[in-house]
């Protein structure tokens, strides 16, 4: 697990970001009672000053922006926390709006249809 040499800028405000991972927590299947906890593939970033958010694909893609969601929509139907989901920014696919929701807590992602 290499960590990123360089420091990155807060899109928004200008301050360095600090890099985190995202643990998986909810048993998948087919994984060994008792395996060691994993992370998620991607980097994350995060801004102490401002609370933006990024998520990056493992190597120097672009840091795209993350949203946190606010109200029933933010609790995690996985694991059940409480203002855990954040959300990427919306895209077009086959006609559909979409976007692609992470809980922070217990890892666990999913593509939604937005209208
Ligand atoms: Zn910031
Ligand atoms: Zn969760």
């Amino acid at each position: 697990m290499e960590e990123p040499v360089t420091a990155v800028a807060c899109p928004r405000c200008g301050r360095e970001l600090d890099g985190f991972r995202v643990a998986v927590r909810r048993n998948a299947w087919g994984r060994r009672p008792g395996a060691p906890p994993h992370t998620r593939p991607e980097n994350w970033w995060r801004c102490a000053g401002c609370g933006w958010l990024g998520c990056q694909n493992r190597g120097d893609g672009p840091i795209r922006p993350m949203r946190r969601l606010t109200g029933a929509e933010s609790d995690c139907f996985f694991c059940g926390e409480e203002e855990s989901n954040v959300a990427s920014e919306p895209w077009d696919q086959d006609g559909e709006r979409r976007d692609w929701i992470v809980c922070l807590v217990c890892g666990t992602s999913n593509q939604r249809r937005l209208g």
